[in-house]
């Protein structure tokens, strides 16, 4: 049997397209579902263009593929279920389930993988929020369909209530407590269904609730950064994992909480395409075709700026100041304000003197 097979991604970002590159540098051929002809994707796959929920776009390319993957969580799970043959989804639809629904998402995480999550309840709507404790800070979200931020809603006193009660009526909702956290850190995990693989710590800033800078390694202490790691595995292998994850955690003075899981590569991880011997597609692609996976080293530390439609000038400026500076761009057409265009990687032991493009200028 040929070990060369066809890999249907659904999805042709950014994260379609780094998947498809590895796929192919591995000898696979790939074919991409996606609305959109012109695709990132369209650069290095035939597409078929059709939106995600057409059962028959869905079906011709399980008929096409020997294996099915996704770029993004919110795929139709039914659909896929739908059209997908035994095993040809290694991920699985549970996983998406599960992370399409911050309230199944948080009783996976606290109650099957049994890791730290902030204090949090259920809220069906605003009667749930009238009792509780305005002496803490608590985040209110959305279970469904919110992502960059929105769909949340912070709340620190009463005066915050009212739209929190808007908010709570509009959908089902989670309460979160506030975590104080000291940094944002993430993990990335990939797994083949029997052993998984695990990357260093992330370090995360946002801004706009946009990803702006990742440092590796995340400047906290081995300790915590090997329970960060722990929590990651530990998830992975709850969920038998096939493929990237990406985990998303706070860390505090002396813990680590999980904040929310990603089913797929994550920006945080594109680092790993020039800082580990291994990059998270490539795992990707070797977990869920089932192949053995390397354990990951960090070749040296890295940061990565995410690149975005008012800063593609000042990235292109910057790399031509600094040619070891390694400049990935998606080939989107339109460059939007705040779309993710491309993304800068480089080597450097000071993070804080690596600068974030647009800082100070487009808050
Ligand atoms: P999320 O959509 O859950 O990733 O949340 C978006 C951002 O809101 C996170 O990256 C944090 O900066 C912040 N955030 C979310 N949940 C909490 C929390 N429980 N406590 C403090 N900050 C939070």
């Amino acid at each position: 049997m040929s070990s060369t097979k066809t890999i249907g991604i659904i999805g042709g970002g950014q994260l379609g397209q780094m998947m498809a590159i590895s796929a192919i540098y591995m000898g696979h051929k790939v074919i991409t579902l996606d609305p959109a002809l012109d695709c990132p994707s369209s650069r290095v796959s035939e597409v078929i263009a059709a939106p995600y929920d057409d059962v028959d776009a869905l079906r011709q390319l399980a008929d096409r593929c020997d294996v099915l993957t996704y770029e993004f969580e919110n795929v139709d799970a039914d659909g896929l279920d739908a059209v997908i043959k035994d095993g040809q989804l290694p991920q699985g639809t549970e996983l998406l389930r599960i992370s399409q629904n911050r309230i199944f998402e948080k009783d996976f995480l606290s109650n099957k993988a049994q890791v730290t999550v902030a204090p949090y309840k259920v809220v069906t709507s605003s009667l749930d929020l009238e009792d509780i404790d305005l002496s803490k800070n608590y985040v209110l979200k959305t279970a469904t369909g919110g992502y960059d931020g929105h769909g949340q809603k912070v709340i620190t006193s009463a005066e915050d209530l009212e739209e929190a009660n808007e908010l709570a009526n509009s959908a089902e909702c989670v309460l979160e407590e506030f975590v104080n956290f000291d940094l944002e850190i993430s993990v990335i995990v990939s797994g083949n269904g029997k052993d998984v693989t695990v990357f260093p710590v992330q370090e995360n800033t946002h801004r706009n609730n946009i990803l702006s800078k990742t440092i590796v390694p995340a400047r906290i202490s081995d300790r915590l950064a090997d329970r960060a790691k722990a929590i990651a595995v530990k998830i992975a292998e709850q969920l038998n994992l096939s493929g990237t994850l990406c985990v998303e955690m706070f860390a505090t003075a002396d813990d680590i909480i999980v904040n929310e899981i990603a089913p797929r590569p994550h920006n945080s991880g594109h680092y790993s395409i020039e800082a580990c011997d291994f990059s998270q597609f490539d795992t990707h692609i070797l977990g869920i075709l089932g192949a053995p996976l390397p354990a990951i080293n960090l070749h040296e530390p890295a940061v990565m700026l995410n690149v975005l439609g008012q800063h593609v000038e000042a990235a292109e400026r910057y790399v031509t100041e600094n040619p070891s500076a390694h400049l990935h761009m998606y080939g989107k057409l339109e460059a939007k304000h705040n779309r993710k265009m491309g993304h800068v990687t480089l080597f450097s032991n000071e993070p804080d003197n690596v600068v974030e493009f647009g800082k100070g200028i487009d808050f």
